[in-house]
Parts: C-alpha cells; sequence; structure tokens
C-alpha cells in the first residue's frame, strides 16, 4: 500500500494483541491495515515466555477473560502453526507455611470452573521427579497451556493476511488524524497518510506515546522482566512450573525488583527460566544480579539445573495497568479510537479475547459483560 490509503481499521503494532485484533477483525469481513514501526513481534511479544495461565488470576473479570482466551487459543491451535501445547502447570510451594494461601486460591479458583488437584510433597515428586526433595507442596493445574509468542504472533498476521491484512512495517505511527467534530479518522504513519474508519491502538507500552499525540493520558507503564534461556534440558520438567508466590508479585505495585521462580520448557528442549519484575521506566539492560536471583530461585526448586548452561538472557517491557486488567474498548471522547494494552505479564494469553472484544466493539456487535470491566472509561475522570 502505497501514498495515502482507506481502510476500515487501522491497528497500531504488530505485537500479539495487534496480531489477534487483526486477525479477528478481518475474519469479521473489514478491510485492515496493521502499522508496525520494527517488525513483527518486536516488543514484548519477542521477550516473555507463552504460558497460557489461570493459577495467578483472580476470580471475576480476570479470570473469565483468562478462561475465554484459553479456550479460545484451543480452537486457534487447530488452524495456526503456534506450538501449542497443553500438558497443565504446577504451583510448587517450598515450605507449608505457603500451602494454605495456596490451597485458598486454588479453591476460589475451583469455584470458577478451574480444575486443580492438590499434590503433597510424595505427589509432586511422582509428577516431576526432578525437583527438590523437601518442597512442601504443589497444585496442579490441568487446564493450562503453552504457545510460541513469536511463532504465535506470525501466525496470527498469516492467517490475517491471507483475509486481506495489509500489512506496514517499518513505518512509526507519528500521529493520530481527526475531524472537526473530534472523531478520529486516521493516523500518519511513515509520512503517509491512512485513513480509516477506526484506529485500534495495540502499541504495548508505548501506547501511551501514542494517546498522548491526541491529548488522552493512559495509566499504562512499563514494567521490565527478565528471562534466562538454558541449555537443552529435555526431560528435567514436563511441564511449566510456577512458584507459589509468583501471583502474589504479579498482584503487588513494589517499585523495586521482585522475583519469584517461572520455568517454562520450549519445543526445542531448552528452558525459560523467569522471573523477575520491577519499574525502571524503558531501561531494558540486562542486570546480572537479577539474573543470578533468578537461578538461584530455579536451582533451588530444580538442582539438577546446576549443571545446565545459560545460553542467552533478555528483559521485555510488560505494559502494566494499576488495577490489574487490561485496557480494552472505545475511549471516551475519542470516536473511532478503540485501545487494546495493559495486559502486563497476560498478554500472550489474553491476546484472542482482546481480538474479539475490540472486533465487537469496532463491529458494534454484541460486547460481553466481562468487556465492560476492561473499559479504559474506568480510569476516564
Ligand atoms: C519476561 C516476560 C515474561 C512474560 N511471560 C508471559 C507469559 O508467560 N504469558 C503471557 O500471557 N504473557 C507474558 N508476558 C507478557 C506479554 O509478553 C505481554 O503482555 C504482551 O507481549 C504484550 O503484547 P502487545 O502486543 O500488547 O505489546 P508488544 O509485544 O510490545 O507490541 C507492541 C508493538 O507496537 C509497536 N509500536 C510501538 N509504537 C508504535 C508506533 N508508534 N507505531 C507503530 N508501531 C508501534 C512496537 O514496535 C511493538 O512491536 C511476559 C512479559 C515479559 C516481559
Amino acid at each position: 500500500m502505497d501514498g495515502s490509503a482507506c481502510v476500515d481499521v487501522v491497528v497500531v503494532g504488530g505485537g500479539i494483541v495487534g496480531a489477534a485484533c487483526a486477525y479477528y477483525l478481518c475474519t469479521a469481513g473489514l478491510d485492515v491495515c496493521l502499522v508496525e514501526r520494527d517488525f513483527p513481534a518486536s516488543g514484548a511479544s519477542r521477550s516473555c515466555d507463552g504460558l497460557l495461565l489461570l493459577c495467578d488470576k483472580a476470580p471475576g473479570p480476570e479470570l473469565a477473560l483468562a478462561q475465554a482466551s484459553l479456550a479460545a487459543w484451543a480452537a486457534l491451535a487447530e488452524e495456526l502453526d503456534c506450538e501449542y501445547v497443553q500438558r497443565g502447570s504446577i504451583v510448587v510451594v517450598e515450605n507449608a507455611e505457603s500451602l494454605e494461601g495456596n490451597r485458598r486460591k486454588a479453591a476460589a479458583l475451583a469455584a470458577a470452573d478451574v480444575r486443580c488437584e492438590e499434590l503433597d510433597n510424595a505427589g509432586l515428586r511422582a509428577v516431576e521427579p526432578n525437583l527438590a526433595p523437601d518442597l512442601a507442596g504443589g497444585f496442579l493445574y490441568l487446564d493450562e497451556a503453552q504457545v510460541n509468542p513469536m511463532r504465535a504472533t506470525v501466525a496470527l498476521l498469516g492467517a490475517a493476511r491471507r483475509q486481506g491484512l495489509q500489512l506496514r512495517c517499518g513505518a512509526e505511527v507519528t500521529a493520530l488524524r481527526r475531524a472537526a467534530d473530534g472523531r478520529v479518522t486516521g493516523v500518519v504513519a511513515g509520512g503517509a497518510e491512512i485513513a480509516a474508519g477506526a484506529v485500534v491502538c495495540a502499541a504495548g507500552v508505548w501506547s501511551e506515546a501514542v494517546a498522548r499525540t491526541v491529548g488522552q493520558a493512559l495509566p499504562v507503564r512499563p514494567r521490565k522482566g527478565h528471562v534466562l534461556v538454558t541449555a537443552r534440558a529435555p526431560g528435567l520438567i514436563r511441564r511449566p512450573l510456577i512458584e507459589g508466590s509468583y501471583a502474589a508479585s504479579v498482584q503487588s505495585a513494589a517499585v523495586g525488583v521482585q522475583v519469584a521462580l517461572v520455568a517454562e520448557l520450549t519445543l526445542s528442549g531448552t528452558m525459560l527460566l523467569g522471573s523477575s519484575r520491577e519499574f525502571v521506566g524503558y531501561d531494558r539492560a540486562v542486570s546480572p544480579a537479577v539474573i543470578q536471583a533468578i537461578a538461584a530461585r530455579a536451582v533451588r526448586f530444580i538442582p539438577g539445573l546446576a549443571w545446565v548452561s545459560v545460553i542467552r538472557s533478555y528483559t521485555g517491557l510488560r505494559p502494566w495497568s494499576p488495577d490489574h486488567l487490561p485496557l480494552i474498548g472505545p475511549v471516551e471522547g475519542l470516536p473511532g479510537f478503540y485501545l487494546a494494552t495493559g495486559h502486563e505479564g497476560a498478554g500472550i494469553g489474553l491476546a484472542p479475547i482482546t481480538g474479539q472484544i475490540v472486533t465487537d466493539w469496532v463491529t458494534e456487535g454484541v460486547v460481553s459483560p466481562v468487556a465492560a470491566a476492561v473499559r479504559p472509561a474506568r480510569f476516564q475522570v
């Protein structure tokens, strides 16, 4: 597409969220252009894990979104090559004092139809023989799954392109166009105008900068995380492991660095080890101290890792929102402008439901009750 163009919808950002929005908008029959300033999955969606978790979600809208999106991923996996694997995951608990809180959490989630089995020390070692022998127990969440985030982003974009998506990479959106009545009518990207009936901002932690071009402040902030990639270690773990304190570190608003183990086995046999959380602006430098803290936590739970090399490490910026719910839907006072951001550490899991909700808003379809809880209007005064 050259020069000025006109489409039904422009999606800003080619991460997993923008890709999912483009996929569902194209599936609904709309003429869509996705604009990405670098290349697909060049932001957080290439610097993360691919876990589709329920165990860290709070009952209510957050869990309902995650459950709907998990079901959508299972359906997408029939169509897309995204390395989807569904083998559950285990919340591992280090000591007896931490068991009760995790038991309460499992019971609250079970009341909302999340399947979970409690494991004692022997049960834990039966399903994961290479865990440290002295752990108090664990909780096996049976429905959880994983994808390869980069592959999934590219697969969603590929499927959308087969339905007519125009993909424009290497073009940064620098301004939004508005009509005299205030309606958002398009973008300026890479110096060219793209007129559109609607603009969806899915620019991750950079959504704030895009929204600011039309005077709209957003509460989304970057929350940095580190990941360590190990050499191939097939068999060391059988399914993703999540430390019992992980959900608390997600919900916390602490500024300083927090570390709670997350271990994921990829299809190639390497392991991804996390997780850390800290608010340090847009700084993406790798910190040796944080790497050491994650490695120490990982060896505590999986002692055999002491003999496995770390071959790579990277950081990513999660788009954090103050109430731990994403911002999805129309922006009050800016007709034609929609947000799809603020997913923090759950954007891979929540991408399909986000694309579905955005499509419902744009097509004026039936917007689900849970969509009301994530409307950006809750932060607008
Ligand atoms: C260490 C770590 C581990 C994680 N693990 C998980 C996990 O296991 N499961 C899970 O569900 N989530 C996980 N996440 C969270 C997940 O990565 C994010 O929520 C998700 O990737 C956000 O996707 P996005 O598309 O909103 O943003 P991004 O992937 O950051 O994409 C935004 C895109 O917008 C583009 N862009 C920005 N500004 C402009 C502009 N002006 N014009 C054009 N393009 C622009 C950027 O180049 C970028 O490609 C993790 C995150 C981190 C950091």
